[in-house]
């Protein structure tokens, strides 16, 4: 069972509220949601603790940075209202930053966002995905109607380079698998498949470095899409 050794404490949600009957309780872990909880620490913690709610989520980050988390990173929750991808994202609540009494949309930033970008990381190295905006890294409303977290995700603060070469060609293989369980589960994602392989296309302009373009042929050659002559 994954914990994260920095989490200040261990806030435990209902085990009712994991899964989907005994034998569909094993996430996946092909990515993260980022959340904003529309709302206050006590306010998380009520909805989790409602067993009238269906919301349950990995963790919540408060805006001290300190890490509350709920369940082991494997378990399924309910945290974006698709069984789809509730059983392949780990979901992550960050508490509102308020102006005058209301949630603002003000970034996910200082202590709270120094805390949730080492949370995504662990999550990375536990699970072993790759960070890729929109394919294993996604907002809530992104897959379903919300007003969570309406541009409060600083995005670029969680990306870092591949380590090498074939660090890159490693995650690119990975999210390119994913795209394509996700297609097997008939859920809508050519858009972002096309979105995906549109930055891939991007990528090759920009550059004639022959290593480069070895590169994206591999990668097109895995998607079994033809190479753009
Ligand atoms: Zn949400």
């Amino acid at each position: 069972m994954a914990r994260y050794p920095g989490a200040n404490t261990t806030v435990s949600g209902p085990w009712q509220k994991t899964g989907y009957g005994p034998t569909l309780q094993v996430n996946e872990a092909h990515g993260i949601v980022l959340h904003d909880a529309v709302g206050s620490l006590g306010g998380a913690f009520g909805e989790l603790r409602n067993l009238n709610r269906r919301a349950s989520w990995y963790a919540t980050i408060d805006l001290d940075g300190k890490v509350y988390e709920h369940y082991a990173s494997e378990k399924i929750t309910w945290h974006c209202g698709s069984l789809f991808w509730n059983c392949r994202l780990i979901g992550i609540e960050h508490v509102s930053a308020y102006v005058n009494g209301h949630p603002s949309t003000i970034p996910v930033r200082g202590a709270q966002l120094e805390s949730s970008t080492k949370v995504v990381e662990f999550l990375q190295r536990e699970h072993g995905f790759p960070l890729i905006r929109p394919v294993t890294a996604k907002e809530h409303t992104e897959i379903s109607q919300t007003s969570c977290p309406n541009g409060r995700i600083p995005w670029p603060a969680y990306e870092h380079e591949p380590e090498d070469e074939m660090g890159a060609i490693e995650e690119l293989k990975k999210a390119l698998l994913i795209i394509d369980a996700a297609q097997a589960g008939q859920i809508k994602l050519l858009e972002e498949t096309q979105q995906f392989l549109g930055e891939i296309d991007a990528l090759l302009s920009v550059g004639k470095d022959v290593e480069a373009e070895a590169r994206l042929r591999y990668v097109y050659q895995i998607a079994g899409q033809p190479w753009p002559a």
